[in-house]
């Protein structure tokens, strides 16, 4: 019992992204059952080296998918090995009930039957909480470079609030967000404030790009942006990531995300994740039931620092932790004034202040 209670609070200091239910934004950002926990712990590996059996030859590998608790599939140079999962690994004491996660580097013995030996530590790792076995950890993937914050330019009209979420998230995650918007094809006549919100985001130094899979429109582009990268693609539902993705690589078939994964959240008995690499080099990081990714209310203090076009303007501001509002003296305040940023995009800030 001690020990669940360590590791709630061990986790929920560290709870970052998180399951959104995409109708339901405002209860999900409640909700504490997904995040990703930066430098998830590998359990001390020393300890159990004595135990290794001596002409062992290790390869190293990622781990693409886990077929059941005790075997895997590893991507090892251009080879994909069925692994068993050592026994040695599964008496360690884990902190999360995920002993060996999608995405994580991994050292194959390969002189016999592959088998997975070690663990290299974790960069980070999405996870969520079961709520049947009270805040049990399940890793839905390690190592994870990058997000793709998808949306469309119409069915569903574009939400640039909800692209400062997450681009929010993503940055408190320490994960580079890159922002996709889709169905440009869609974009018919002269949008002055489409073009212009576009290039605010391309000045505050994100990567944004316009993709159409009906004209192919920045496939090219997107391409380029997902070479040799592992990528959680996030975005409502409608806006085209599976169209997006199956452009991207002809024939790629992705697991198509349960009912139950978008009218309930937390659920975990879904299907599990998977690694899917590109023919071009990279990942897709294949999360069934995943879609969206939220904030929640301990990030506000951070929110202040890290949305979109800030960094720029916080030497102005006369207290480090300004929160834009009614402080006088204010850097963010003087440029929305100033016209030197951009009303609508601080409108944003204060909605998703409030929301919290
Ligand atoms: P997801 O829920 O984000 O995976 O979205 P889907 O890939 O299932 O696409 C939702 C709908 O949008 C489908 O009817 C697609 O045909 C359509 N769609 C996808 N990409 C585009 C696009 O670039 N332009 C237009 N006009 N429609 C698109
Ligand atoms: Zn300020």
């Amino acid at each position: 019992m001690q020990k669940k209670k360590e590791k709630k609070k061990f986790t929920r200091r560290q709870a970052k992204l998180k399951n959104v239910n995409i109708d339901q934004l405002d209860s999900i950002l409640e909700d504490d059952d997904l995040l990703i926990t930066e430098k998830t712990e590998t359990k001390p590996a020393e300890k159990l080296e004595k135990s290794k059996k001596d002409n062992m030859i290790l390869k190293e590998g990622i781990v693409l998918e886990i077929t059941t608790n005790y075997k895997c599939r590893v991507q090892v140079k251009d080879e994909i090995l069925e692994c068993t999962i050592s026994g040695r690994l599964k008496q360690m004491n884990v902190e999360s009930r995920t002993l060996i996660a999608v995405g994580d580097n991994v050292n194959v013995d390969i002189s016999e039957q592959p088998r997975v030996e070690e663990i290299n530590p974790r960069k980070n790792a999405l996870s969520r909480f079961s709520e049947k076995e009270f805040q049990t950890e399940m890793i839905i993937a390690a190592n994870i470079d990058q997000v793709a914050v998808t949306t469309s330019y119409r069915e569903p009209e574009i939400n640039w609030s909800l692209v400062d979420r997450y681009l929010c998230s993503a940055r408190i995650e320490d994960i580079e967000p890159i922002i996709v918007v889709n169905k440009i094809d869609l974009l018919q006549d002269q949008d002055e404030y489409f073009y212009q919100t576009c290039e605010f985001y391309n000045e505050c130094g994100f990567t944004l790009v316009t993709t159409s899979t009906v004209t192919d429109e920045g496939l090219k582009v997107l391409k380029q942006n997902l070479e040799n990268k592992t990528t959680v693609f996030s975005g409502h539902s409608g806006v085209g990531k599976s169209s997006l993705i199956n452009k991207l690589q002809t024939g790629i078939s992705l697991k198509v995300a349960k009912v139950s994964d978008y009218t309930q959240k937390g659920i975990h008995t879904t299907s599990r994740s998977r690694l899917i690499p590109w023919d071009f080099g990279g990942f897709l990081v294949d999360t069934p039931g995943i879609r969206t990714f939220g904030l929640s209310r301990k990030h506000k203090d951070k929110i202040s620092r890290v949305f979109p076009g800030f960094d720029k303007l916080l030497h102005k501001c006369r207290y480090p932790n300004c929160t834009h509002t009614h402080e006088l003296i204010c850097g963010v305040k003087y440029a929305v004034d100033k016209n030197h940023y951009p009303k609508n995009r601080y409108n944003s800030y204060i909605r998703l202040l409030e929301s919290l």
